[in-house]
C-alpha cells in the first residue's frame, strides 16, 4: 500500500528533534517525552489522529498543568471541561483568599469564628426559605452526609424511577448504601404515587428521598409524587434538586429549584454548586435548622468540608451574575451578531496571510448539560468550519473544543463567554 498514511508517521527521533517538542522535553525529561511520542505514534497508527499531528499531539501531552479550554461545544455545563466557569468576581475572591484569611476567625474579637460564615450568610440570603444552610465538597457528599447522619442502619425510602446513575458509573443507590443506610424501593420505573411512599414508611424510616432525574426523561404513562404531597408524611423529605437553581427559571421550566422545594415542604434540599448556580464545585444543603445542625455536627462533616478557596468563590458567585447564567439568558440576536463579527475576522485569513478558511454562520441548538434540564433545547448560533480543524484547535493554547455535526466542526457561541471571542478568532486563524 503505497499511499498508506501510516507510512507518513514520523520516526521517534524526528519528533524529538522538532523544536516544538524539544522545548517540552526539557521540562518533562527525555524518558517521559519518548513515551509521549510513542503514544502519539500509536494513535496515528490506529487512525485516531493524522500522521501530521503527531508532533502537536506530543507537545499537548507534555504540556504542564491543566490546559485552558474555550468551551464551544454548546453544552453550557460540561462536566468533562470542568463544569461552570467561574465569574471574574469569583476568581478574584479565590485569589484574595489564597493567603491567610479570616475563614474561621473573627477579626473584631480576635477569636475563632464559625467557618465560612460569609459564604453561609450569602447562601442564606439568596434562599430566605431555608432556616439554615451548610456546604460540603459536592452534591454527592451532601447526600452521603444526609444518609449517614439521618438514616445509617435505617431506611431511605426512594422511588424506583429515581434510582439514577449520575455519570461515569456512579450510581446514587450504591452511594447511599455505602453509608450503611438501606434503600426501601417503592413504585415502578415509570409510576410512583404518594400512597406507595406512605405504605413503606415505618419505624425504620430515616427519611424519604426525592431525586431529580436530571440526565434523562421518562415519557408516556408516568406518575410521580410531588414534594408537596410527600411533605404530608410523618418523616423528613430530602430533595436532591441537582442543578443548583435557587429559584424557578422560565428558561428551564422543568428544572426543580431549591426555594420551591423548601416552600413545598422539603425538610432538606441538596444541590451542586458548579452546575446552573455557576459556581465552584460544592454541595449545598439547605432546610430545617435542626436537621442542618445534625449534619453539620456529624463527625463525617469534617471529612467533607470545603476549603477556603471554595467558600470565597461560592460567596462571590452568589453576589454576582456568573457566566453560566449569562450564557443561559443571552438572546439569540446577540449570538448572531457575535457570530457574524467572528466569521468576518476568520474569513479575513490567517495571521501570516494564510488562505481564509471556509466559515459559515449556522443555526444551532445548545443544551444545559452536566446533568441538568434534559430535553431542554436552547436556540443558538454556531460557526461551521472544516472538520479537519477539530484536532489542531483542540491542541492549541487555549484549546478550543467544538462539536462535529453533519461533517463540519461547529463552534457554538452560547457556551463561549463573549470576552473570549477575540481569542477564539485568533485560535481559528492560527490553524488555517
Ligand atoms: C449532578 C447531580 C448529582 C451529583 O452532584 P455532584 O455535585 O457532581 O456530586 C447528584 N444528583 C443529581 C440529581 C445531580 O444532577
Amino acid at each position: 500500500m503505497k499511499d498508506d498514511p501510516r507510512r507518513r508517521i514520523p520516526r521517534t527521533d524526528t519528533v524529538l528533534a522538532d523544536p516544538r517538542v524539544a522545548e517540552a522535553v526539557r521540562g518533562a525529561g527525555r524518558a517521559v517525552a519518548k513515551a509521549a511520542v510513542v503514544a502519539a505514534q500509536q494513535r496515528a497508527r490506529e487512525g485516531l489522529i493524522a500522521p501530521e499531528d503527531v508532533v502537536a499531539a506530543t507537545v499537548s501531552a507534555l504540556a504542564a498543568g491543566p490546559r485552558r479550554v474555550i468551551n464551544a461545544t454548546g453544552v453550557l455545563v460540561h462536566t468533562n471541561l470542568g463544569r461552570a466557569p467561574l465569574s471574574q468576581a469569583a476568581v478574584e475572591a479565590m485569589s484574595a483568599a489564597a493567603g491567610c484569611t479570616d475563614v474561621e476567625f473573627d477579626l473584631v474579637t480576635g477569636e475563632r469564628a464559625r467557618r465560612g460564615r460569609a459564604a453561609m450568610a450569602a447562601l442564606a440570603a439568596a434562599v430566605p426559605d431555608a432556616e439554615d444552610v451548610h456546604v460540603v465538597n459536592n452534591n454527592a457528599a451532601a447526600l452521603v452526609l444526609a444518609a449517614t447522619a439521618l438514616a445509617a442502619g435505617r431506611e431511605v425510602v426512594i422511588s424506583r424511577g429515581e434510582m439514577v446513575e449520575i455519570g461515569d458509573g456512579f450510581r446514587l443507590p450504591d452511594l447511599l448504601e455505602s453509608t450503611g443506610a438501606r434503600l426501601r424501593e417503592v413504585g415502578t420505573t415509570n409510576r410512583t404515587n404518594a400512597r406507595d411512599y406512605a405504605d413503606a414508611i415505618g419505624d425504620e424510616t430515616g427519611f424519604v428521598l426525592k431525586v431529580h432525574p436530571s440526565n434523562f426523561r421518562v415519557e408516556g404513562f408516568t406518575a410521580a409524587a410531588s414534594v408537596a404531597e410527600l411533605s404530608a408524611l410523618p418523616v423528613p423529605v430530602v430533595v436532591d434538586v441537582g442543578s443548583g437553581l435557587l429559584a424557578p427559571d422560565p428558561l428551564v421550566p422543568d428544572e426543580p429549584d431549591v426555594s420551591t422545594a423548601l416552600r413545598d415542604g422539603a425538610a432538606l434540599v441538596t444541590a451542586s454548586g458548579d452546575k446552573l448556580l455557576g459556581g465552584p464545585q460544592a454541595g449545598l444543603i439547605l432546610g430545617r435548622a435542626d436537621l442542618v445542625q445534625r449534619l453539620r455536627r456529624h463527625p463525617l462533616a469534617r471529612a467533607l468540608r470545603v476549603d477556603k478557596l471554595t467558600l470565597a468563590a461560592l460567596e462571590a458567585t452568589l453576589r454576582s451574575e456568573p457566566p453560566v447564567r449569562l450564557a443561559l439568558h443571552t438572546d439569540i440576536d446577540r449570538l448572531r451578531r457575535r457570530a457574524h463579527r467572528l466569521a468576518a475576522l476568520i474569513g479575513a485569513g490567517g495571521p501570516d496571510g494564510n488562505a481564509p478558511v471556509e466559515c459559515e454562520v449556522v443555526e444551532s441548538v445548545a443544551v444545559v448539560g452536566g446533568g441538568g434540564a434534559p430535553g431542554c433545547e436552547l436556540p443558538s448560533v454556531a460557526l461551521a468550519l472544516p472538520v479537519r480543524l477539530a484536532l489542531p484547535l483542540r491542541l492549541g493554547d487555549p484549546a478550543v473544543v467544538g462539536r462535529v455535526a453533519g461533517g463540519r466542526l461547529l463552534l457554538d457561541l452560547r457556551s463561549v463567554s463573549p470576552d473570549l471571542d477575540d481569542e477564539l478568532a485568533e485560535a481559528v486563524r492560527a490553524c488555517t
